[in-house]
C-alpha cells in the first residue's frame, strides 16, 4: 500500500543504477538485482555477518542480504534509502530477504521483529527510519509482527566516527533502552538494521533486549560490509 502510494510520487526509475525500470519491475531493476553482490550464508550459522559477532554477543543467526562495499550500487541504494526520502528500498529489499528465509522454513523462527531506532532527533529531522521499513518488509514476508517501538535509543551517537573501538563501544553499550519489557521477555526476536559494519550497534541493542529477558536474538540487515 505505501509503496503504491509512493510509487505516484516517484519515477520509475531503478534505485540503484538510475536506469529507466521496465513494466513489472519494482524499485530495483532486474539486472541489478541479479547483479548485486548478496553476502550470502543463510544457511551457514559461520557466515562472516555471524563471524563478526562471535565472542560478542550470542546471536541464534545473523544475515545480511547484500554484501557492501564502499562504492557502487548497493552503496548508493544504501544512500538513497537513508537520505534521499526512498524509504521504500528498505521495504523492497526487505520482502526479499524473508521470502528467502522463508524459503528455509524459517516462518515460525520468531516472535516479533524489532527494527534499531534512530535517536528522535534523527528520526524528527528525517521523517522515518530506514530499518523500520526494511524490518515491515520482512515482518510482512514472514508475517511476524514488528515491534518499532520495544526499544529507544536514549543517545544521539551521530559523533562516533573518531572514537577508538573500545570508546566507542562503551558509548553504545548505554544507548538503547527496552521501554516494553513484556514485547521482550521470552521472545526470539529478530533486530533488523540498515548495513552492519563494525556490528558495534547491533552488539549494544542485542544485548540490552537480552538484559531485558529476551530469550534468544537474532540479527538480519539490509548490507553488511566484510
Ligand atoms: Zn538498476
Amino acid at each position: 500500500m505505501l509503496s503504491d502510494f509512493l510509487a505516484l510520487f516517484f519515477p520509475r526509475f531503478c534505485a540503484a543504477c538510475e536506469g529507466a525500470l521496465a513494466k513489472g519491475e519494482k524499485v530495483i531493476c532486474l539486472q541489478c538485482d541479479y547483479k548485486m553482490a548478496k553476502a550470502g550464508g543463510l544457511t551457514d550459522n559461520n557466515n562472516f555477518v555471524a563471524k563478526k559477532f562471535f565472542g560478542r554477543v550470542h546471536l541464534q543467526y545473523a544475515w545480511a542480504y547484500y554484501l557492501f562495499n564502499k562504492r557502487g550500487r548497493i552503496q548508493r541504494l544504501v544512500h538513497r534509502m537513508k537520505y534521499d526520502q526512498m524509504p521504500e528500498i528498505g521495504e523492497f529489499v526487505g520482502h526479499k530477504l524473508g521470502a528467502a528465509l522463508l524459503r528455509q522454513g524459517l516462518q515460525h523462527e520468531f516472535d516479533v521483529v524489532i527494527p534499531i531506532p534512530l535517536h528522535k532527533s534523527k528520526l524528527k529531522k528525517r521523517g522515518y527510519n530506514q530499518s523500520e521499513y526494511f524490518g515491515s518488509g520482512i515482518s510482512k514476508a514472514l508475517e511476524v509482527p514488528l515491534d518499532a517501538g520495544a526499544v529507544v535509543r536514549t543517545v544521539n551517537t551521530a559523533s562516533q566516527t573518531k572514537k577508538s573501538r573500545l570508546a566507542r563501544w562503551k558509548n553504545v553499550d548505554s544507548i538503547f533502552d527496552v521501554k516494553d519489557m513484556a514485547h521482550v521477555r521470552d521472545k526470539h526476536i529478530l533486530l533488523v538494521d540498515d548495513v552492519i559494519t563494525t556490528g558495534s550497534t547491533i552488539e549494544a541493542c542485542a544485548l540490552s533486549l537480552q538484559h531485558a529477558g529476551a530469550a534468544s536474538v537474532s540479527v538480519a540487515a539490509m548490507a553488511a560490509a566484510k
